[in-house]
């Protein structure tokens, strides 16, 4: 069928500049360039290029720009470009569309309508440079009240502790799973998690037996296709995560592709070499909020009753009721995946209309746990789009402990967002399993870009933290008094328990 899908980039190289190195050739895993010996030129076929930025970056004379293909379909305020090439693509292919990444849709991104307060004249702030700031963060069910025994000049703690995870910052790396990443990348976050003090997420693909050495860093988690899940697994986490929903993908499960079930990703998951890996939409032994609680405390004696459960859910409409459910299920820590979240594989249709924003679910969530008396029993963890320190700052504000951070840590690696990871051909060697792809990823230059990204945040954090007349981040924690809103409406102002800027 002939394709009458426009090219939505143009490839232009500078000829003049261009010395034939042919590092375009090699760098393009797209087949984008190639070299025309009989010419002695390169030749680019632009309707290959995902603007993925590679051969621009790697050219080393700076021959090559890639633009958006000046040649618009006629420009229509309803029908847009992307909406007329989906529908090509569909009648071309008869597949729902596939996508990679998160959502990139102009829903409201709220973070940018909430600004933060600062100390002036009357209550001092504090210098992070010169005073302490705690940004420690114990994440887990806390006690209620806390009973001493004193004995002479002894004081010893009567309140038995439930298991917490302790992160010396508020940021963790996402869920992402052995089989979307490749071995290299995890390694990356697992020596991250590490150096930082933090934890990262080892996701549904089981955890490659040579980073059970980061095991006091690693959350391990249980998804509907339990792959990996043995009694090992459950014990050398830290945590772990049941895996009910994601922000990318709500409702739905998952498919890792038989080609790319490697021997290596076999043994991690538990399943033979070559197999479709399918994780089914609903757990197909939860279908309550008692079911929920069977697993949670299954999980629980298995561990003897020495790791935090975690349920991780995507943000929907009543996420707050949920919340709710699943604290009284047991759990010690929820994690709340808004829209913005990011995966390997959706459809993109899902991705982009599926499931509401981090914000709004984190804040009402809060609030209904607060209301409820049953905040301390649980920390929540916010996830999905976090884009900056800032983004950190305001999520703990509206009533987070701490965030995960995936797609961040992934552009500090390299990302450069181009949506394809579901492709197997990232071109910076993160979202694959091609070998020779994915030695592109150096580990060690991969962690120390992601060990400097999350000291960077930190550092700002202890900055607007001091700024704000605050020494420990736990002061923080749902302080909604701290945030203030613009060009939002009263409803949205209301549901984030924010008062205007101004007020
Ligand atoms: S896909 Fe990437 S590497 Fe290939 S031409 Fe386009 S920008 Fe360059
Ligand atoms: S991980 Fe790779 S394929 Fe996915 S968006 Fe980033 S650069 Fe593109």
């Amino acid at each position: 069928m002939r394709r009458y899908i426009l090219p939505e980039y143009v490839v232009e190289r500078d000829d003049l500049k261009c010395t034939r190195c042919k590092i375009c050739v090699e760098q393009c895993t797209y087949g984008v360039h190639h070299y025309n010996a009989a010419k002695n030129t390169i030749e680019g076929r632009s309707e290959l290029c995902v603007d993925c930025l590679r051969c621009v970056l790697f050219c080393p004379v700076n021959a090559i720009t890639v633009r958006r293909n000046p040649n618009v379909y006629k420009e229509n305020y309803h029908w847009t470009y992307e909406f007329i090439v989906s529908i090509k693509r569909q009648a071309e292919t008869g597949s729902a569309l596939l996508s990679g990444m998160g959502c990139d849709k102009p829903h409201l991104t709220y973070w940018d309508k909430l600004l933060l307060n600062a100390c002036q004249v009357t209550n001092p702030p504090i210098d992070p440079i010169r005073e302490p700031i705690e940004i420690r963060t114990y994440l887990g069910r806390k006690p209620k009240t806390l009973e001493f025994k004193i004995n002479g000049g002894d004081i010893t703690l009567e309140t038995k502790l439930e298991p917490s995870l302790c992160a010396e910052t508020p940021i963790l790396f996402a869920a992402m799973s052995y089989g979307a990443l490749n071995l290299n990348v995890h390694e990356a976050l697992a020596r991250a998690a590490e150096d930082c003090g933090t934890y990262f997420n080892c996701g549904e693909g089981g955890l490659h037996p040579s980073l059970y050495k980061y095991s006091n860093h690693a959350i391990v988690q249980v998804a509907s296709g339990r792959f990996g899940v043995d009694l090992k697994y459950l014990n050398v986490g830290a945590a772990i995560e049941i895996k009910i929903g994601q922000g990318a993908k709500p409702g739905i499960g998952g498919h890792l592709p038989g080609e790319k079930v490697s021997n290596d990703i076999a043994m991690a998951r538990m399943i033979p070499a070559g197999t479709d890996a399918l994780s089914p939409a609903p757990h197909h032994d939860i279908y309550s909020i008692e079911d929920l609680r069977q697993l949670i405390y299954a999980l629980k004696e298995a561990t003897e009753y020495m790791k935090p459960i975690a349920v991780k859910i995507a943000a929907v409409h009543n996420s707050a009721a949920i919340a709710s459910g699943i604290v009284r299920a047991g759990a010690d820590i929820i994690v709340l995946d808004g829209v913005r979240g990011a995966t390997g594989a959706a459809p993109k249709a899902i991705r982009d209309n599926v499931g509401i924003p981090i914000e709004l679910a984190i804040a009402s969530v809060d609030q209904r746990l607060r209301d409820e008396g049953i905040r301390d029993e649980v920390s929540l963890i916010a996830s999905g789009g976090i884009r900056s320190s800032a983004d950190v700052v305001k999520a703990i504000a509206l009533g987070a402990d701490a965030v995960y951070i995936g797609t961040a840590a992934l552009i500090a690696m390299g990302c450069t967002l181009c949506q394809k990871c579901y492709s197997g051909k990232c071109p910076w060697g993160i979202a694959t399993t091609d070998q020779e792809i994915s030695s592109r990823l150096n580990p060690e230059e991969a962690y120390k870009r992601v060990v400097n990204l999350v000291k960077s945040w930190s550092i700002e954090i202890k900055e607007m933290l001091g700024a704000m007349g605050m020494d420990a981040i736990e002061s923080l924690r749902g302080n909604r008094e701290l945030l203030r809103g613009v060009g939002l409406t009263d409803r949205e102002l209301k549901i984030l328990g924010v008062k205007m800027a101004g007020e």
